[in-house]
């Protein structure tokens, strides 16, 4: 796998461990933390778990925010966990604030069913099969339109979500020895 550069936003959050695996996949990454670090080239961008809210204030006040959604908007392939999932959401069902709303989703926020904190479970993805899925005060989906395209349920609810080059999903793939998402997301990447 090797050739490809991805880019981790490293504001806040599990980025570490998305630097992880792909450093287990052979595929180089760089933390990307402040303005000058969009003038490096870059294939892919992985936006980690943490706090949506935290994240956008931090993606504003470093200047990041315009020419990623710009970027993001125009096709840069994406890949949000959690955190992420909520930044790229079009809209958040129970917060006013919305951040690069790229997708054509709905989420809602610390709300998930069946837990206040997190639980793991064995579900199955469109595309991949079967993985472990850890969720930690994750979002889900309420709703996908457009483009949009749900890959994953859990309890009746999306847990994934596919639009074009951008792939989210409300659970921690980074935080499990299963590389199979990741792997996805390359294969996003590369295709035409
Ligand atoms: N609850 C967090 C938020 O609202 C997301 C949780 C996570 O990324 N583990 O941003």
């Amino acid at each position: 796998m090797s050739g490809l550069r991805v880019a981790v936003l490293a504001l806040q959050g599990a980025f570490a461990e998305h630097e992880q695996a792909l450093a287990n996949l052979g595929v180089s990454a760089f933390e990307l933390r402040q303005r000058r670090d969009l003038e490096r080239s870059f294939d892919g961008l992985i936006l980690p778990g943490g706090e949506s809210t935290v994240q956008g204030k931090l993606l504003r006040e470093t200047g990041l925010f315009d020419p990623l959604q710009a970027r993001i908007a125009s096709g840069l392939p994406v890949f949000g966990t959690c955190a992420g999932l909520l930044l790229l959401a079009g809209r958040i069902q129970n917060d006013e604030r919305t951040h690069f709303a790229t997708m054509d989703t709905v989420a809602v926020r610390n709300a998930y069913g069946r837990q206040l904190g997190s639980f793991a479970t064995v579900g199955t993805c469109k595309g991949i099969g079967q993985i472990p899925m850890t969720f930690i005060r994750a979002p889900y989906l309420a709703s996908v339109s457009g483009d949009a395209e749900a890959l994953a349920e859990v309890d009746g609810r999306i847990v994934a979500a596919r639009q074009g080059k951008q792939l989210v999903t409300a659970f921690h793939p980074e935080l499990t020895s299963d590389l199979s998402v990741h792997e996805y997301f390359l294969r996003l990447i590369r295709a035409d």
